[in-house]
């Protein structure tokens, strides 16, 4: 059985400010069948849109995000677990910094938690603990953190879902001749220094954060999926069929 990281960001998460129920509970059940395959692991933002309609600050200071995702967190958590609940599932929160993956003996209390969650059929949820820790707020995405999290804690696969559904030539929102490349063995340098996306301003990672996370995994020997989280037919197919029909596979060669 395999061990595989799912991470959703804040666009497929939410809609108008607020969390989008149906695109979660189609979520869920995606996570519902994976788990039959496989041992799976949620990395998910979408604290600060949960938090915003009990909490409406302005979104631009830092600290205001931190205190709506404090708001936000366990509403998130609360709408994960009534989805799970009706397939008969339960789901559990972990906050981690990217300094936990930094100390050894914090890292090794994470992933002991992780498997014994996993080896009781729990659904580890995993956001940054925005508290104390602002990367995802202010930049990323959670991109960072669920690389992390699938290589220290045993995963073979990390999957991104995303609001494109795979990495394309060129920006497939500025270019209509954009071509998706369907397995990437290696990342260019120059790949990573791209400029950011027009998202960046909105506290998003764009795809230059995903390609980090793709190196950090590639150097690694692990692999990672891209696909779209607001239409699951691809990851679905991938992953539950073994076609690959599309998203982007990075994968090392040998
Ligand atoms: P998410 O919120 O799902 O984490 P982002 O919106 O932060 O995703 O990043 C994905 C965006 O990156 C795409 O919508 C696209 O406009 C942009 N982008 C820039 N270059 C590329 C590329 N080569 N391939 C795919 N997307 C790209």
């Amino acid at each position: 059985m395999k061990r595989v990281v799912v991470k959703v960001g804040t666009h497929v998460l939410s809609e108008q400010n607020r969390l989008c129920k149906e695109r979660i509970l189609n979520l869920v059940e995606f996570l519902v069948a994976l788990m039959e395959k496989h041992e799976v692991i949620l990395v998910s933002s979408g604290a600060v849109a949960a938090g915003y309609s009990i909490l409406k600050l302005d979104k631009k200071l830092l600290h205001n995000r931190q205190a709506i995702a404090a708001v936000g967190q366990p509403q998130l958590m609360a709408t994960y677990n009534k989805k799970l609940e009706k397939f008969g599932k339960s789901g559990a929160q972990l906050l981690l910094t990217a300094d936990d993956f930094d100390s050894r003996k914090r890292c090794y209390h994470a992933k002991c938690t992780i498997d014994t969650l996993l080896e009781n059929g729990i659904l580890p949820i995993i956001n940054e603990n925005d508290a104390t820790a602002t990367e995802e707020l202010v930049f990323g995405d959670n991109d960072q953190l669920s690389s992390r999290v699938a290589y220290y804690f045993g995963a073979d696969l990390l999957i991104l879902l995303s609001d494109i559904d795979g990495y394309y030539d060129k920006d497939p929102h500025k270019h209509d001749d954009a071509k998706m490349r369907k397995i990437v063995h290696e990342i260019e340098p120059s790949e990573l220094e791209v400029e950011k996306s027009a998202n960046f301003a909105f506290a998003t990672g764009g795809i230059v954060t995903k390609l980090k996370a793709a190196d950090f995994l590639l150097e690694r020997k692990k692999s990672m999926f891209i696909a779209s989280g607001f239409d699951l037919s691809d990851v679905k197919s991938f992953m539950l069929e073994g076609v690959h029909q599309g998203g982007t596979l990075f994968t090392s060669k040998d």
